[in-house]
């Protein structure tokens, strides 16, 4: 096989915040088979030339099969192409890569793994906190709302995506909640019954790093009557977010990564070209 398939870490929505070298693959691409959550100004760094292709997966929404990406990518693969594979976030954390990981070894594809900054890192940015603290919190657990069968799946599009995997003794940890659904009274629960006391102060981030990027504080106990943030959120569990932004505007200018048709399109993506409130602590 000559062609190679990359993928690629697309991070959590502002294109500054791509590698370099994400930036350089999706200019050489042939093929961009990307994720729900690419915002069109990152999928603008394309090469003219490429296609581009929405395989995107959405709890409880009709979507391309895992099988047909796998199918799509040895496919280009074997054509020759230079195929990117373009998730949010790291594509190593709850984005299925262990599985197309598989499926290109089996078939005997090249491929290369491109890391990218995960959703808890830029929500962390965007509480002004740290993930891990000398005296509050020396370890971070990732957590996920979603499950991995298919019957979970229509389980979890019923529950919307609530059902945490069990976790014990998360006491002295930092837990951050990936998917955690529009429910969170259920994370609430969940949390409680892992050994997360009621009192534990927690924030909800909406949209890190993105045009309508909001945070909002509050404790496990509190979880139970927090209307839903706007998607993608994620929640940081943990005495680390006591000190967490609440309510904050997105705090800096939106990178325009120098084009104004990529800004346009990105308004469609629920990216604000408000100017931005600066946060004061
Ligand atoms: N591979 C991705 C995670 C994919 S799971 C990563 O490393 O970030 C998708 C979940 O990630 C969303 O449901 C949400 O919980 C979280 N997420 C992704 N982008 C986000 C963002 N900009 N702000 C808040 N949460 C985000």
């Amino acid at each position: 096989m000559i062609g190679r398939v990359y993928l690629v870490g697309a991070g959590p929505g502002d294109p500054e915040l791509l590698t370099v070298k994400a930036v350089r693959i999706l200019q050489q691409a042939d093929l961009v088979l990307h994720d729900d959550l690419v915002p069109s100004s990152i999928l603008a760094l394309a090469s003219p030339g490429a296609e581009i292709v929405n395989v995107g997966k959405r709890c409880g929404k009709k979507s391309v099969s895992q099988e047909n990406i796998n199918a799509r990518m040895i496919a280009g693969a074997r054509q020759g192409l230079m195929v990117v594979r373009l998730k949010g976030g790291d594509p190593s954390i709850f984005g299925r890569s262990g599985e197309e990981i598989e499926a290109l070894r089996q078939a005997g594809a090249d491929f290369e793994i491109v890391p990218g900054v995960t959703a808890a890192s830029a929500a962390a940015a965007a509480a002004g906190i740290s993930l891990t603290h000398r005296n509050l919190a020396s370890s971070v657990v990732f957590l996920t709302g979603h499950r991995a069968s298919d019957r979970a799946a229509s389980e979890c599009d019923r529950a919307g995506c609530i059902v945490l995997r069990s976790a014990r003794d998360l006491a002295g940890k930092t837990v951050v909640v990936y998917m955690p659904g529009p429910h969170y009274e259920s994370v609430r629960t969940r949390l409680q019954a892992a050994g997360v006391s009621g009192e534990t102060p927690c924030v909800l981030v909406s949209g890190a790093s993105r045009g309508a990027q909001r945070t909002h504080k509050t404790t496990v106990q509190g979880l139970a009557t927090v209307p839903p943030l706007a998607p993608p959120a994620i929640l940081i569990v943990g005495d680390v977010t006591r000190f967490a932004r609440d309510h904050v505007a997105f705090p800096f200018e939106f990178s325009s990564f120098g084009r104004s048709d990529i800004m346009r399109r990105d308004r469609d993506h629920g990216s604000s070209q408000q100017p931005p409130t600066p946060y004061r602590s």
